[in-house]
């Protein structure tokens, strides 16, 4: 049975927005389609095999369950899938055995690494993470000369598939001396592994971010979340860019739009209340539709008397407080309304838009939390 809303996610924006960066990253780094918080709400099992029907191959994840859920969808052989994150003992065979890579930033994730490579006999493919400066994990100084010994031992059991690092905020020039301070940090590591005899397939330091405002950080591969989702890291890294290409439009678009539609339409006298209580007044004679989203499905109930959806191609407010499965809209200024018509609440309607952003400003969410926020059991459809 139909849900009474539905979150689209388009296939040409997604198209659109690897074009450009694909054309801003330049041949030499391979791009690494980053999927994790269920690709970033656009959920995983829709998501992944879309990028790949886009040229994706690669793609990173926070744990081994949304890894094994990426595995169980990617359609090409080809495809490669990185843990950036969470992988506990257990899963390493698994990850090992599946061709699986992960980030390891600690010896007794690389010994157990080794040990699970052995039982499968097979090689585990791991990625070094550097600790550089953001203080969250990676192998500090002092470990290293353990890990070069592990490597160079054990070379039949210990892929040396990447070395890496994450920035501490590269969205915000703010944090600029903190960043090349990383930057400083990891090549100087890199060196260190060199002069130790060791190369790692990719060197990959770069989140969207980093690789719009700071290119030499792109490196082999770069990690690509919120940009291929078709939203800017922050503000700041969209006006940067502006300002040094001399593109003033948004080059990006959204891939996400949250669609339901009109439950039912009735007239309110002046000086009715509308929904509970007291919070709406109609100050004269008015129109409402109601529209069965609800806080339950997602739309926050700060947005009461606040949100704004989009009916025939116009911005209605919500009036009233958003109840748990229904919203009452102000319709009274459309020319005419009826049950059944669309319903955006986050995308695109003839030529006006609400944007993510626009929806969280209420709610003070940034984009990246507001994404992953788009609640998990409303079925995500890909549209051309
Ligand atoms: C989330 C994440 C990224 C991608 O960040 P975006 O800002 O979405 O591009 C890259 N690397 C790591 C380690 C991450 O956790």
């Amino acid at each position: 049975m139909l849900p009474t809303s539905r979150i689209e996610v388009s296939k040409s924006a997604l198209e659109n927005n690897l074009r450009f960066l694909k054309e801003q990253m330049g041949p030499d780094a391979c791009i690494s389609s980053v999927v994790k918080g269920n690709a970033y709400g656009h959920a995983i099992e829709q998501f992944v095999p879309l990028a790949e029907a886009c040229g994706m191959n690669h793609f990173s994840v926070f744990d081994a369950s949304e890894a094994y859920r990426v595995k169980q969808v990617a359609g090409n052989p080809e495809t490669e899938v990185l843990i950036m994150g969470m992988i506990s003992n257990d899963q390493m065979e698994w990850a090992v055995e599946n061709d699986v890579a992960f980030f390891t930033f600690e010896p007794e994730r690389l010994e157990e690494a080794l040990s699970a490579a052995r039982r499968v006999r097979r090689p585990a493919k791991v990625h070094i993470e550097l600790e550089t400066g953001m203080n969250r994990t990676g192998f500090s100084r002092y470990q290293l000369p353990e890990v070069v010994h592990l490597l160079k031992k054990h070379p039949g059991g210990l892929l040396f598939e990447g070395l890496c690092t994450h920035f501490a905020g590269a969205e915000s020039i703010a944090n600029y001396v903190r960043i090349k301070n990383q930057r400083k940090a990891f090549n100087h590591l890199y060196k260190w592994f060199k002069n130790q005899g060791l190369a790692p397939r990719l060197r990959h330091t770069a989140c969207s971010a980093a690789a719009m405002r700071y290119p030499p950080t792109r490196m082999d591969m770069v990690r690509i979340g919120i940009m291929q989702y078709g939203f800017w890291p922050s503000r700041e890294t969209f006006i940067d860019f502006s300002i040094r290409s001399g593109i003033k439009e948004d080059p990006l678009e959204r891939l996400v739009a949250w669609k339901s539609s009109v439950m039912d339409i009735k007239r309110v006298k002046a000086g009715e209340y509308v929904g509970y209580g007291t919070s709406y007044l109609a100050n004269e004679a008015m129109e409402i539709a109601t529209v069965p989203v609800g806080y339950a499905h997602g739309f926050s109930r700060s947005l009461s008397n606040q949100g704004r959806v989009l009916i025939r191609g116009k911005r209605v407010g919500v009036i009233g407080m958003v109840n748990m499965n229904m919203i009452t809209v102000d319709v009274s200024q459309l020319d005419s309304v009826e049950r059944g018509d669309e319903v955006v609440i986050i995308g695109r309607q003839g030529e006006r838009e609400l944007s993510v952003s626009s929806f969280g400003e209420f709610s003070e969410q940034v984009n990246y939390e507001l994404l992953t926020r788009l609640p998990m059991d409303i079925p995500r459809k890909v549209v051309e």
